[in-house]
């Protein structure tokens, strides 16, 4: 990937979405065996002296015991702060965690690593930013696609809300650690891959009903990521070296795409909306946490299903009721105007059995109740989901402009 950061910036001069694009502050992106024995001399160059890391027990044993060690040898002063997990044993990106790594990190570091997963770097991410000193991110799972990003979801009163950070100022991947990665989440960094099935279907669905910003580029960059993951799914589920390089570099490339984009939208549609109520709810009831990308893949396949069923199947029908038109005008006026194209984009929706083929390849749920997910939750999340992100995904259309019409959530 040595190249890529200067290809992707090169690439997005030439577009002409009118829509401002970030610069990608990503210096070294490194998706190879052995990359671990690369930081020190990357932190060296940068003359970084004090760098803190941001780990949990798993990932200290995983990755970042190693990482302390070659830092410590090559003369730097590393220190390192363990995230203690919650009552249920998991590491959560709330007010407690966040407030555990200001106070560890305080102003003596002058740069952090994230050694993790999405968590760890959803909390560096932010502490980073606040402490105003730059992060690097070592991924420990190829888990979800978060790492190159510039949001934080976070946890605050119990609300899951994504901020907008910072991104990492260097990724090292080392194959060595990925691939060594419990195999669920490795299903999860596909599953959260495969969500850029409905995610990049609400995006441009969104374009046409609600006319929001919209980058054919960064989409576009959304879609090969996923196809090359989709395509080479069976060395994936090896977890050899090749796999496990192109499920990171998949993950590396649609955070990147958020990052250029400055927003979530070609990465996270309703299915993420989904996930992040089923999130607050086990929250809530103080239940243990589900990976995110087990949570999305799962949202995807159900999505998927009423999208092209519920959806698809209907839209004739839809942009011609009278009633429906009377009451919501101009999201109808747009969406006949584009029909086409919307019916388009509702049919490039892979049909789920195949969807849910990939995840059961990877030995991942494919079904709530795998998950602990109740039938009940499931309906309640596809009725009250959307109300988490001002976003007019087809989720959103078919609560706010069906909901009298067709009880969909009901049929799920
Ligand atoms: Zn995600
Ligand atoms: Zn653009």
């Amino acid at each position: 990937m040595e190249n890529f950061v200067a290809e992707i910036h090169d690439l997005f001069k030439t577009c002409s979405c009118g829509n401002h694009h970030n610069d990608i502050p990503i210096e070294t992106i490194m998706a190879e065996n052995g990359a671990l024995n690369k930081v020190a001399s990357f932190l060296a160059e940068k003359s970084f002296g004090s760098p803190k890391i941001v780990a949990d027990s798993n990932t200290m044993t995983a990755a970042g015991d190693k990482l302390t060690e070659l830092l410590n040898s090559a003369g730097l002063a590393v220190t390192s702060c363990e995230v203690t997990p919650d009552e249920n044993g998991d590491v959560v990106a709330d007010e407690k965690a966040l407030v555990q790594v200001l106070l560890e990190t305080g102003r003596n570091s002058d740069c952090m690593i994230a050694v993790g997963s999405g968590t760890i770097h959803d909390i560096t991410r932010f502490c980073s930013a606040t402490l105003n000193i730059p992060f690097i991110s070592i991924p420990t799972a190829p888990s979800v696609d978060g790492f190159t990003s510039l949001g934080a979801p976070l946890i605050v009163r119990g609300v899951k809300k994504t901020f907008q950070m910072t991104s990492p100022i260097a990724v090292f991947a080392d194959i060595d650690v990925l691939k060594k990665a419990p195999k669920e989440m490795i299903a999860a960094g596909v599953g959260d891959m495969i969500a850029k099935y409905t995610s990049l279907a609400d995006w441009k669905f969104e374009r046409y009903a609600a006319d929001v910003p919209y980058c054919e580029l960064s989409a576009e960059l959304t879609q090969l990521a996923l196809d090359e993951c989709v395509a080479n799914i069976e060395k994936i589920a090896k977890a050899e070296d090749e796999g496990i390089t192109i499920l990171i570099e998949s993950l590396i490339k649609s955070g990147i795409a958020m990052l250029v984009f400055g927003q979530s939208h070609p990465a996270s549609g309703g299915e993420h909306h989904l996930s992040h109520y089923w999130e607050m709810d086990l929250l809530k009831n103080n239940r243990p946490q589900v990976l995110h990308g087990a949570k999305v893949g799962v949202t995807t396949i159900l999505l998927s299903s009423i999208y092209k069923s519920e959806f698809l199947n209907e839209l004739d029908n839809i942009l011609e009721n009278g009633e429906i038109q009377e009451k919501h005008g101009k999201v109808l006026a747009n969406l006949r105007e584009n029909k086409d194209k919307v019916k388009e984009i509702l049919e490039a929706i892979p049909d789920p059995e195949s969807t849910k083929r990939l995840i059961e390849n990877l030995g991942g749920p494919v079904l709530p109740n795998e998950l602990g997910i109740s039938d009940s939750l499931v309906h309640d999340s596809l009725k009250h989901a959307h109300h988490l992100r001002d976003r007019y995904t087809v989720l959103k259309f078919l609560n706010v402009v069906l909901q009298t019409e067709y009880d969909f959530a009901a049929k799920a």
